[in-house]
């Protein structure tokens, strides 16, 4: 078992789990904003803060991260409460990385939110072309979102954007001319999603009816492929699957957390979190629904819902599913130290077969090996 690293990170990520309105490809745990008060669910991510630095101790915090869910629809005035709150209670490093996920339709508040401290903006622009929005049930046209950019440009340390491909309908040509529209839009950083259809989202039971199909595999292959050569050429390799930075100061430094197995903790409804005290580490899950979470907090004055001891082994898994997504990968020794044994006949086959490599003592998967990472994890340690 190993003890909390710092030098894997501690991170805060708070999940705010209202949106306009409910994009139909969307699983996370969401709820329409409507004009609901939202000031209860506020204090209780402030009470639940609290709960977990009583559990952690004084740490230092790498970075915090307003996900959701769209936190921008907090005022300025909660997004600095929120960050105040949470640099009263641990020591913020000063270099601090302060992430709030917006929708382009929220710019009009980005002024206030880098005040309040936020110094990473994460853009949820999905695609540059109305039709596509539309169909993926966005509030925003393409003109908003590059309003929305513009609006961004000079507040932030960074700012990302999120963009989904593979929508039915989009050629590999459309798909090129989006993606190379979106290099030149200058963000420091792209999360470039493939459209995936999720159970519990609205397009499951579009696809389920035959309204539309989705992309074949092949078809996603060739999109991942366009994707990962234009964005090197443009100065954005892949840094992980799904993500593209311009220089290693605009990775995520959240993401890296999780990559890196390092401990957050996760406040707001549904949130999850790790956490490493003394010489165990939990998974964490806050209680889903806001209103299991505000009972929680009134009963136990911290919002987990589910709370699970990784053993040994549950942790180096995890660390070579994480460790596999980026392209550093994971050492061996780090795995081993955990008494997890690789299955080498599994990593020998898949290096002949060019998924993986191994060098200097860490495993790292080939180009051709990312679009399958979920299952190479599962073969090299069982
Ligand atoms: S995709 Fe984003 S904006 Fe749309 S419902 Fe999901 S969290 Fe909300």
């Amino acid at each position: 078992m190993s003890e909390f690293d710092p030098q894997r990170g501690f991170g805060v990520y708070v999940h705010w789990p209202y949106c306009a309105r409910i994009c139909p490809y969307c699983d996370f745990n969401v709820y329409a904003a409507k004009a609901r008060d939202t000031a209860p669910l506020f204090d209780a991510i402030l009470r639940d803060l609290e709960g977990w630095r009583a559990r952690t101790g004084e740490r230092e915090v790498t970075s915090i991260f307003l996900g959701g869910g769209t936190p921008s629809l907090m005022t300025g005035e909660q997004v600095s409460q929120l960050i105040a709150h949470i640099g009263s209670l641990w020591r913020v490093a000063p270099e601090a990385e302060i992430t709030l996920e917006a929708n382009p339709d929220d710019h009009a508040r980005f002024g206030a939110f880098a005040e309040a401290g936020v110094n990473r903006l994460s853009l949820g622009v999905q695609s540059l072309d109305d039709e596509r929005l539309k169909f993926l049930g966005r509030t925003h046209s393409a003109g908003q979102a590059l309003e929305a950019l513009e609006a961004a440009r000079g507040k932030f340390r960074s700012v990302s954007i999120d963009m989904i491909y593979a929508v039915p309908g989009q050629s590999l040509e459309d798909w090129r001319g989006e993606l190379s529209r979106a290099l030149a839009l200058g963000a420091d950083h792209l999360s470039l999603y493939e459209l995936s259809i999720e159970p519990g989202a609205a397009f499951f039971q579009a696809v389920k009816r035959k309204s539309w199909s989705p992309a074949s595999d092949d078809e996603a292959a060739e999109l991942f492929d366009v994707t990962q050569a234009m964005t090197e050429a443009a100065g954005l390799p892949a840094y992980e699957i799904s993500n593209h930075a311009r220089g290693a100061e605009h990775r995520s430094v959240h993401n890296g957390i999780y990559w890196k197995c390092g401990d957050w903790v996760g406040v707001g409804p549904g949130a999850h979190g790790r956490l490493t005290i003394g010489a165990k580490r939990w998974a964490v899950e806050a209680a889903e629904k806001p209103g299991a979470y505000l009972h929680h907090l009134k009963s136990n004055g911290i919002g987990w819902g589910v709370v699970d001891e990784l053993d040994a082994v549950g942790q180096a898994r995890e660390r070579v599913a994480m460790g596999l997504r980026v392209v550093e990968g994971f050492a061996v020794s780090d795995v081993e130290a955990l008494r997890l044994k690789l299955n080498a006949e599994n990593v020998t086959m898949l290096v002949a077969l060019g998924f993986l490599v191994v060098r200097d003592g860490r495993v790292v998967l080939t180009p051709e090996g990312r679009l399958r990472a979920d299952r190479i994890a599962a073969e090299i340690a069982p």
